[in-house]
């Protein structure tokens, strides 16, 4: 069987412990491992080196968007409606796909307060309404917060990244039109939900991602991610659902590149 080579669609190929390594390690994983590259922005800052990844590597993509996390830092640069307009004049490049990732995290208590967050993730919520690009969603431990807000903007579509939530949520976004990738959290033990999630998604609606740095799947657990390891997650991912592995690979390409507006042609990678 050929190797198979899986669209990652959610990385992090900016962050400082690829430092000294980037090109090497891109290098390869095109050469070797990979269709394409989707490198999620956590701020204004972020998103430029993704845009110069992209500008570097053909089927590397960027998102841009300011993470709930990074708030505090993006605002010593600029306040939230200079923010915006530096976002939209990004989404104006050919290789900027999606607004990402943008959410709500209350798990780090040193995060800004609840309403700020949500006040930057509704501005970054009515920037994709009015330019019609999808969101990438990182919701973490504020699952209810995250419903309501994709709620009140029905026309806004898009991904939730590395889904930890709960099967009722999944089933309802999914009928919104909604896709849900996975990381290496459904290979772990105590990954609680995330694997009853993989087996709900619609085969036209599941993603894979690495979310790398952070998050290697079992067996690469600890150590420093990166988009060779999405064999593992894809594998786990096909074998709870019962699928065939490469079909599924496949799916999950094309799924990819129909949220993020990309040509599928998979069979020109190999
Ligand atoms: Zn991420």
């Amino acid at each position: 069987m050929e190797k198979l080579r899986y669209f990652d669609t959610h990385s992090h190929y900016n962050d400082r412990r690829f430092d000294g390594q980037r090109e090497e390690l891109l290098d390869r994983l095109f050469a070797e491992d990979v269709t394409c590259i989707v490198g999620a922005a956590t701020t204004t800052a972020d998103a430029r080196e993704h845009i110069a990844l992209a500008e570097r590597y053909p089927n590397y993509y960027a998102a841009v968007g300011i993470h709930p996390g990074n708030i505090a830092e993006q605002m010593e640069k600029s306040d939230l409606s200079e923010t915006i307009e530096t976002l939209r004049r990004m989404l104006e490049h050919p290789k900027v796909v999606a607004i990402g990732e943008i959410g709500l995290d209350y798990y780090w208590e040193d995060n800004p307060p609840r309403e700020v967050q949500k006040e930057w993730l509704h501005a970054q919520l009515v920037l994709a309404e009015e330019t019609g690009y999808p969101v990438v969603i990182h919701d973490r431990d504020a699952h209810g917060d995250v419903f309501d807000a994709l709620t009140a903007h029905p026309k806004v579509r898009g991904v939730l990244h590395s889904c930890s939530c709960s099967p009722e949520m999944v089933s309802q976004l999914v009928k919104r039109g909604w896709y849900v990738s996975f990381s290496g959290v459904i290979t772990y033990k105590n990954a609680a939900r995330a694997p009853e999630a993989v087996k709900i998604v619609p085969s036209d609606r599941i993603l894979i991602e690495t979310d790398c740095p952070y998050l290697s799947p079992v067996p690469m657990r600890g150590k420093t991610n990166h988009s060779g390891n999405l064999c593992y997650t894809a594998a786990k991912a096909a074998e709870l659902r019962g699928e065939d592995l490469e079909a599924f690979v496949r799916q999950t390409h094309a799924n990819a590149c129909k949220l993020f507006g990309i040509e599928d042609d998979y069979d020109r990678h190999l």
